[in-house]
């Protein structure tokens, strides 16, 4: 958040603490225990190593950082979280905590709706890579002994959940925009061995968004599932199923036909990491986690989250945390959707200025907010381009003043060419700066952005 937001923490914080004082004051008093207790000497002190550790980082909240996909999370985000958190509900089961799991239905059904899901089952997560393993789990019991298709650019976790699951993986390969390959995909499902295929709406690499609409209707062909990893760009449903913001809805629009979607509140949802979400247009799918747990789930005749997660324990705090945050900033074009329509402003923006730009070259137009570019140098190739990217981003990290923090991508030659055919193919790959615009702050920052790198880009290819 930036420096405005901490000091409206400094207001809100202390409410936080206020719920807590007069819920709990309600029990009567008792004598908290010696054991627990700390010199206060001892905890300044402590405190002011950890702050002093704290030095060490990189300043998220601020768009001269420009690398990875991650923002602090939103002051609603923190006050809910912090608010709850002193309560520490577990949402695994409903006695854990009646409130948040309340919160976590309608948060959840809040994001069913972004996507245009009539009904639903689903529940929040730590991670998108929980979320993703939920869904390939339900993806193993509904098509036993056959396989789940992805393509090479979507992320490494489906791969690898694929083993967890015993289940075999096909690698599709991905056409010049880092979109699965329809052909390469007809191919593999005509084989009769794939259950499920996955698609990704915003890979994590270039932000790439998967024809959804066109693999749903040729894996219907085939009597294939589809799952959607929205983990990265789910989001931007909120746009792209009204054709808001430049983007194509027709992605978007099919995520509602589709068998399941994986969408992460930690990443463009405002949220403090340790929330994802799955969610099945089909609630039948909720009978893949039935258990019968001895110990658990004595309240509710409804099915609990616990009983439709692979996942126990899980936060509370992150459903009041998502669940304030949507109070304020609902998932409407004119609520969420600015925020992510000045990304995506601030993306094509900056794609327009690489395109004229003489020290950069843009490697791919962003389809949401992911800008990926390459110093331009002299010789085009792509064993000077991966060296000039990798200057780039040192220079701009250790800059004593006026730093910028930026982070690169790995492109293959076969890939590289096909954008750039002009490139002197001399290496196997080439790495190229990637810079998520997942922050609004980027739309105003943009010139000043630009500039800075394209000043280190005009050193870093003169330096070898
Ligand atoms: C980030 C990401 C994941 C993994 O999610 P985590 O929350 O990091 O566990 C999976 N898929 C995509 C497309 C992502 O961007």
């Amino acid at each position: 958040m930036d420096l405005r937001d901490l000091h409206d923490l400094r207001d809100w914080l202390p409410r936080a603490l206020g719920v807590a004082e007069r819920w709990g004051g309600q029990f009567g008093p008792y004598e908290s225990h010696e054991a627990h207790r700390v010199a206060s000497d001892a905890f300044t002190e402590a405190f002011d190593r950890l702050a002093k550790r704290m030095d060490h980082n990189y300043p998220f909240f601020h768009p001269r950082y420009a690398g990875q996909m991650v923002k602090p999370p939103h002051p609603a985000a923190v006050t809910g979280y912090l608010t709850a958190m002193l309560f520490n509900p577990n949402n695994h089961a409903a006695e854990g905590g009646p409130a948040t799991t309340e919160m976590e239905r309608e948060a959840v059904a809040a994001l069913a709706g972004m996507f245009g899901f009539d009904a639903h089952v689903g529940h929040l997560t730590t991670s998108g890579t929980m979320a993703n393993l939920e869904a390939l789990y339900v993806a193993r019991q509904v098509h036993p002994g056959r396989g789940i298709a992805y393509s090479s650019e979507c992320h490494y976790t489906h791969e690898r959940m694929c083993h967890v699951l015993g289940v075999e993986g096909h690698r599709i390969p991905v056409d010049g925009y880092g979109r699965i390959d329809l052909d390469a995909l007809e191919g593999a499902l005509r084989g009769g061995r794939i259950g499920t295929v996955v698609v990704t709406t915003g890979t994590t690499g270039l932000g790439a968004v998967d024809p959804v609409h066109e693999v749903l209707a040729l894996a219907r062909r085939y009597g294939v599932r589809v799952h959607v990893d929205a983990a990265y760009g789910g989001f931007y449903a909120v746009l792209g199923r009204v054709g808001a913001g430049g983007v194509d809805p027709a992605p978007w629009r099919a995520i509602a036909g589709c068998d399941s979607v994986v969408v992460d509140p930690h990443k463009q949802g405002l949220q403090p990491y340790g929330c994802g979400a799955v969610l099945f247009p089909d609630p039948r799918a909720g009978r893949h986690f039935a258990h019968d747990s001895p110990y658990t789930y004595f309240t509710d005749a409804e099915l609990h989250l616990g009983e439709i997660s692979l996942e126990c324990s899980r936060a509370g705090a992150a459903a009041a945390a998502l669940w304030l945050t949507l109070q304020l900033l609902p998932l409407t074009p004119d609520g969420f959707g600015r925020i992510l329509a000045a990304n995506r402003r601030a993306a094509l923006r900056w794609a327009d200025l690489l395109d004229a730009s003489g020290e950069l070259e843009l490697y791919q137009r962003p389809d949401l907010d992911i800008v990926t570019y390459f110093p331009a140098t002299a010789d085009r190739a792509l064993s000077s381009i991966d060296a000039a990217s990798e200057r780039l981003l040192r220079a701009g990290m250790t800059a004593e003043a006026d730093p910028v923090f930026l982070s690169v991508l790995r492109a293959d030659a076969d890939a590289f060419v096909r954008r750039h055919p002009g490139v002197v193919r001399d290496a196997q790959e080439a790495r190229v700066i990637r810079s998520v615009l997942i922050k609004p702050e980027s739309e105003h920052y943009l010139p000043t952005l630009h500039a800075r790198v394209a000043e280190l880009a005009a050193d870093a290819r003169a330096t070898p």
